[in-house]
This record gives structure tokens, sequence and C-alpha cells, in this order.
């Protein structure tokens, strides 16, 4: 039985948009196609935990683009 909203996602980037590329000797391998993740590893999630993982993947993708604090390296080391 599964349960009603749940879906195999992409543990990085939440996208449902995930095929298996191999099986059987070392298991099933995924590869997401929204991120190019590849791995053994998949989340079964419901829409809640999918735009958690969503917003985590958004998030640390803009990692230091508006943040001007990570911009500090531009001084000259004289
Ligand atoms: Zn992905």
């Amino acid at each position: 039985m599964r349960k009603l909203g749940c879906r195999l996602r992409c543990p990085v980037c939440g996208s449902t948009e995930i095929y298996e590329i191999a099986g059987g000797y070392m298991g099933n391998v995924y590869r997401c196609k929204h991120c190019g993740y590849v791995g053994a590893f998949v989340v079964e999630a419901n829409e809640k935990l999918a735009r958690e993982i969503e917003r985590q993947y958004l998030e640390s993708k803009d990692d230091g683009d508006e943040d001007s604090e990570a911009k500090d390296d531009n001084q000259p080391r004289r």
C-alpha cells in the first residue's frame, strides 16, 4: 500500500523527474533530470517534504549571490 501524495523525488532538488538508470547487481541507481544528481538514494516524499527540499536547494544555490557578506574575498592582500 502506498500513501497518496508520496512520490519518489530527488534528495537534492526535490524534483520528481528522476529515472532509474541501472538495476540488479548494484541495486537501483537513479538520475535526476532536473539537477543531474545520480545515486541510489531517493526520497519518497509528500508535497510538504518536497517543498522543504526545494526550498533548501534554492537557498544553497543562491548562496553568496545576494549575500554581501560572502563577497569579502576581493580585498588585496598586501
Ligand atoms: Zn535533482
